[in-house]
This record gives structure tokens, C-alpha cells and sequence, in this order.
């Protein structure tokens, strides 16, 4: 059961103090406070864990400070949609907003591998009016003989380009809870010129103690890929995890899964589960067409399936697209063969804005026979 508070509810004044002296008698009902501090106000929710059948929502109605009760039922109580559960589906960080009604692109590098690479991203991105990035500095491969990444090494120059080209959020993976200490540190050394997205990467969805740890910091918002080889629920009680620890800026990554049955595509793509994740959560949603697909074949059109995938992501109304660009693929160090090339940036632009229009005629259409049937 999740307690709704009246906003900016000062946890030292009475009512405060009253509602929580009430719940704190209350058998067997472990009792966890979330706060939420927004631009214009701080949210507190109440959640009550163990046997709630027996409490009434009409009683806890009527506590102290208490402005609605919803009653969970599923599993997934913090990131759930509930009946009667008008909990926000967005967030805020570093003035931008991410919620299932808005679309944000992440074009970078998978891999972070030179200075010069950076910056002519970078470059690129500024030129196309682009404000956000992906960088990896961590990279979890197959192989231990493969390229790891560089680590903490090139963090610095990474978000001092960030802040020379207006880049204000760069998803990173974080494969280690060593990771986070270490881009903090160095965003704060750098004085804070840029943010950044902690992503946990589809090989380690089920890495529990990563997702408390994750979860528990609530500097950085968290971009939580699907698991490639797990259910689709497993990955949703992953995203409960980050939450039921405190941090409720996530967004819930779709990347393809594994099985052959995908081929000749590296992935199976899973775009058509963007609708669901929205209805089952109220987690923006992020695509990632580079690691579903691939490979830089194209359609008989001459249309990239990577950019096809895309379309089909953003029609169906997906609210982040994360993608590989690189500005020489044959040198890159992870993933080159699905890296599309920075004078296809425009052209990658346009055509999401083409789906985004699609789809916000599709949502129209969508209400107008609603109201006209109803
Ligand atoms: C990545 O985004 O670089 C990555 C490794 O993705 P995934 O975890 O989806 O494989
Ligand atoms: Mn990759």
C-alpha cells in the first residue's frame, strides 16, 4: 500500500509526526519513506510492506497528512501502474525532462576509445542541436581479451568535452559499484560541466547487489536494459529493485533478445513491447536499435535497418533512443559494425522526427475515436 502525502509536507511538523507515530503501531507493517525533491515541490510517499489486506485505505485516508492511498496488488509496487495511481511518469535532471510523453536522443560512441573520436562527436551532436550523448568508459564484453574500456583514465577529457559542446546528460554503463565513485569524483573535479545516466547493461540486469547500490544513490538517474536471455517480467522486478531502494529516476531500456530465431539480426528485436512497458510501469521507455540489430545492412528502400528499427520504436511511442555513431567505425574498438557514420546524423534526426510526428497523430486518432465511440 502506498501512502500519497500533501506536498512539501515538513517531516519535523506535527502531522508528520503524528501519521508516522500511527504507522509505527501498526503490526507487522514495515514502513518505508520515499521523498522526492522536485524544481517546484518535495513529494513523500509512504510505502507499507507485508500483510496490508487488512488495513483499510478509507482509515489511512484519513491520517494526518495523507492525500491518497493506492492499494498494490502486483509485484512491482514502486515502478507499477496501480488502479488509481496518478504517481508522476517523469522526472527531472539537469533541466530536462524524461517521461513517457517526451522523446530524447542518446547518439554517441559505444565506446569511448580516443580523445579525438570524443570530440568530433561531440562536434557533431552540438552541430545537430543534439544535448545528450552515450560514452562508454566501462564495457562488459564477452571475451577478457577484448578492449575494457578506459576506464576512469578518460573520464576527464569526456566531460570537459561534454561542457565545451552543450552536452548536458551522457549515458554510461557502470559495470562495478566502483564505477559511480569514479565518475562522480571526476564530474566534480571537472566542476560539474555536464550529468550522467548510469546504465546497467543487459548482462547484468540480474546483478542484485549492483541494483541496490545503484538504486541507493540518487545523484544520477538509471537507464536499466532488459535482460537479453531472462523473462520480461525478471527485467521489470530488476527496474523494482533500483526503486524499492530509493532511486526513482529510471528508465527501462528495450535492446533486443537473444535467440537465433533473430537472426540475421544480432538481436530479436522487441520494439513491440514498448507499449507495454508504459502500460505496466511508469517508466519512460529508451530504444536501442544499434545493439538489436547489429549491422549496417539496409531495406531493398536503401533505409537502414538500424534507423527502420528506430521508426518502429518511436511510432509505438518510446521515449529515449540510445544509438552507436561513430566517426571512423573501422577503428573503433567495440561495435564498429554497427556504428552508423556522423554525416548520418541529420538524416537519423529527421527520420525519428518523422516517427515521433506518426506517432503523435497515432495517439490523436487514437482519442478522438474514443471520444467519438464513447
Ligand atoms: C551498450 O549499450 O554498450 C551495451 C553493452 O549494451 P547492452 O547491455 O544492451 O548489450
Ligand atoms: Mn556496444
Amino acid at each position: 500500500m502506498i501512502l500519497i502525502l500533501s506536498p512539501n509536507i515538513d517531516p519535523e511538523g506535527d502531522r508528520y509526526q503524528q501519521l508516522m507515530a500511527h504507522l509505527s503501531r501498526l503490526q507487522d507493517i514495515a514502513v518505508r519513506v520515499h521523498r522526492e525533491v522536485g524544481t517546484e515541490q518535495t513529494l513523500t510517499e509512504i510505502y507499507l510492506v507485508g500483510n496490508t489486506s487488512s488495513i483499510s485505505v478509507d482509515d489511512m485516508k484519513g491520517l494526518p497528512g495523507v492525500e491518497r492511498v493506492v492499494r498494490v496488488s502486483e509485484e512491482c509496487r514502486v515502478v507499477g501502474r496501480h488502479r488509481d495511481d496518478h504517481r508522476p511518469s517523469h522526472f527531472d535532471y539537469k533541466g530536462l525532462r524524461f517521461g513517457q510523453d517526451t522523446l530524447h536522443v542518446f547518439a554517441g560512441l559505444c565506446a569511448v576509445d580516443t580523445k579525438e573520436h570524443v570530440e568530433a562527436m561531440m562536434r557533431a551532436l552540438r552541430d545537430n542541436g543534439q544535448i545528450c550523448t552515450r560514452m562508454g568508459a566501462y564495457k562488459p564484453r564477452t571475451s577478457p581479451y577484448s578492449f575494457q574500456g578506459h576506464g576512469k583514465e578518460c573520464l576527464p577529457y569526456v566531460f570537459e568535452l561534454a561542457g565545451k559542446y552543450g552536452i548536458k546528460v551522457i549515458a554510461m554503463e557502470v559495470t562495478h559499484e566502483s564505477h559511480i565513485d569514479e565518475i562522480h569524483e571526476a564530474l566534480q573535479a571537472a566542476g560539474g560541466p555536464t550529468g550522467a545516466m548510469l546504465q546497467i547493461g543487459t548482462r547484468n540486469t540480474q546483478n542484485f547487489e549492483l541494483l541496490k547500490i545503484v538504486g541507493r544513490q540518487q545523484d544520477y538517474p538509471v537507464l536499466l536494459k532488459r535482460g537479453f536471455g531472462i523473462t520480461f517480467s525478471e527485467s521489470l522486478h530488476a527496474a523494482e529493485y533500483l526503486a524499492s531502494e530509493g532511486n526513482h529516476k529510471i528508465i527501462f531500456g528495450l535492446r533486443g533478445i537473444k535467440t537465433n530465431i533473430g537472426d540475421p539480426h544480432r538481436n530479436f528485436l522487441d520494439f513491440a513491447h514498448v507499449p507495454v512497458v508504459r502500460r505496466l510501469t511508469r517508466l519512460p521507455v529508451c530504444i536501442d536499435p544499434s545493439h538489436a540489430v547489429g549491422l549496417r545492412t539496409s531495406g531493398a528502400e536503401g533505409i537502414l535497418d538500424i534507423m527502420h528499427a528506430t521508426a518502429q520504436g518511436v511510432i509505438a511511442g518510446a521515449n529515449m533512443v540510445l544509438v552507436d555513431f561513430h566517426p571512423a567505425p573501422n577503428r573503433a574498438l567495440v561495435d564498429g559494425p554497427q556504428a552508423l557514420l556522423l554525416e548520418e546524423l541529420p538524416h537519423f534526426l529527421e527520420d525519428i522526427q518523422i516517427a515521433r510526428e506518426a506517432y503523435e497523430k497515432r495517439v490523436a486518432l487514437a482519442t478522438r475515436s474514443r471520444t467519438e465511440g464513447a
